[in-house]
């Protein structure tokens, strides 16, 4: 008799999770507040499975930056400080993990991690035959401007040690860049210092791609059904409460993104995990040939471009503000200028669509995934800015700790560093 799973959180890590899950024989119920798959963080984001971007935000170059774009209103970081213990552990393990060697063990397991997603992803896509056309699933090559030339020497560091780790990037001319892409004509060779190339990444709708995943897995779905607490049992989860109801199965997944940590924290399971909020546009394309088919990176802004067929997403910033999904017009006016500035005419700024997300950040930018601590309590999250790209290969290697098998990737880096208070002996909900 196979055994059943019940995930919390149906974005694009849950749907992935539930899909892994059925694959290896689990039978599968998937848990969401709101009333679709791929809402939340997983919405309307930056649409990049960006394989070879995994260098955390936890950098000593982002330690020296902070100062700058915190004093800057229209700074790609906004900061809200707040007196909670839980945020405050947060900020002073984000500062630990500006080490150097702190960067480099998480670029190292973050590739290795991306690289086993880029395999699953691709797997699945072919089970999946006639998806593609609503995932607007394509590898048209990522390019990265800079517009300071002061930045070369570490790109260039930066990019032959991760030619060693199996990234096949090049740095490239402004005149390679627009032959590159050539709607980047628009703001002329002079704007540009260099560029990176890295030809085979990829772009992909991930709210389709959740919906796809949580369909082709054929997991029961409840959503529209807030979790507000488990029952526990001898130190056990028992049952998942949802708000006038119960679900008692075999074994627990937390997936719930930014709220992953509030739902974990009356059992005792802490998780460092803070929201961070990011903005993004979709724009409908009116001029094809001046829109990019690559998917661009405006290093000095932070910004990325996506094509997705017939629209192209903008998407930007990091703000430190709480569980706050405000939409700030300063945030979206500054997207659709870059998009006019970048690639004038190509949108129609007229029919925009803004959204807010939280991406649930960990202070390393390395993903929790693993077992709680308590028996039957499982968590997959802590994402960050790259949950859609490694969203396939975390899901690939939580199935595999949760059969006590042996994975393809080491899962020591991930294993959730929680601590257990003794709140987890006693009945947990509310
Ligand atoms: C502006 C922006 C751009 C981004 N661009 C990219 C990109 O280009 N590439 C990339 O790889 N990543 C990107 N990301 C990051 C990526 O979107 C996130 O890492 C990812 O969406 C996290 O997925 P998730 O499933 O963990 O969380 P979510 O998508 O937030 O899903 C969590 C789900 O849990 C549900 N939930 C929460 N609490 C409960 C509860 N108590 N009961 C029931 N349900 C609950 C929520 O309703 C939600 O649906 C971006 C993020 C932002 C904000």
């Amino acid at each position: 008799m196979s055994r059943h799973a019940c995930i919390v959180g149906a974005g694009i890590v849950g749907c992935a999770t539930a899909y892994a899950l059925a694959r290896d024989g689990w039978q599968v119920t998937l848990v969401d507040a709101l009333d679709a798959p791929g809402q939340g963080a997983s919405l309307a984001n930056g649409a990049q499975l960006s394989y070879s971007y995994v260098e955390p935000l936890a950098t000593p170059a982002a330690l020296r930056a902070l100062p700058g774009w915190l004093l800057s209103p229209s700074g790609p970081l906004r900061w809200r400080p707040r007196m909670e213990g839980a945020h405050l552990r947060w900020l002073a393990a984000f500062v630990r993990a500006c080490r150097s060697a702190e960067v480099r063990r998480t670029t190292e397991a973050l590739l290795a991690l991306s690289f086993a997603s880029r395999d699953t992803l691709h797997g699945w896509l072919r089970e999946l035959p006639g998806a593609e056309p609503v995932l607007h699933h394509a590898r048209p090559g990522k390019l990265v401007i800079h517009r300071d030339a002061r930045a070369r020497a570490a790109v260039m560091r930066q990019l032959a040690w991760q030619r060693e780790l199996g990234c096949r990037q090049r740095l490239v001319t402004a005149d390679e860049c627009i032959a590159l892409e050539p709607a980047l004509a628009a703001i002329g060779r002079e704007a540009i210092a260099f560029g990176v190339w890295t030809e085979d990444e990829e772009v992909i709708d991930a709210a389709a791609l959740a919906r796809t995943l949580a369909q082709a897995s054929g997991a029961t779905l409840r959503l529209g059904r807030r979790a507000v607490g488990f029952e526990m049992q001898g130190g056990t989860p028992h049952a998942l409460m949802l708000q006038g109801d119960r679900i008692a199965v075999d074994h627990f997944i937390v997936t719930a993104g930014a709220a992953s940590a509030a739902l974990l924290r009356p059992l005792g399971v802490e998780l460092p995990i803070e929201p961070i909020k990011g903005y993004s546009v979709t724009l409908p394309i009116v001029d094809s040939a001046a829109a990019p088919r690559a998917s661009v990176t405006d290093q000095s802004r932070k910004m990325v471009f996506a094509r997705l067929g017939e629209q192209l997403r903008v998407a930007g910033f990091a703000e430190l503000t709480g569980f706050d999904l405000r939409i700030d017009g300063a945030r979206i006016a500054a997207l659709c200028a870059a998009v006019q500035e970048n690639f004038p005419g190509a949108c129609d700024l007229r029919h925009s669509q803004p959204w807010a997300g939280l991406r649930p950040a960990t202070p390393t930018s390395r993903p929790l995934i693993g077992s709680t601590g308590l028996p039957k309590l499982w968590v997959n999250t802590g994402h960050g800015a790259l949950g859609l790209t490694l969203a396939a290969g975390s899901a690939a290697l939580l199935s595999r700790l949760m059969a006590a098998q042996p994975a393809t990737i080491d899962a020591r880096p991930y294993a959730p560093a929680v601590t257990l208070r003794n709140a987890a002996m006693k009945s947990a909900t509310g």
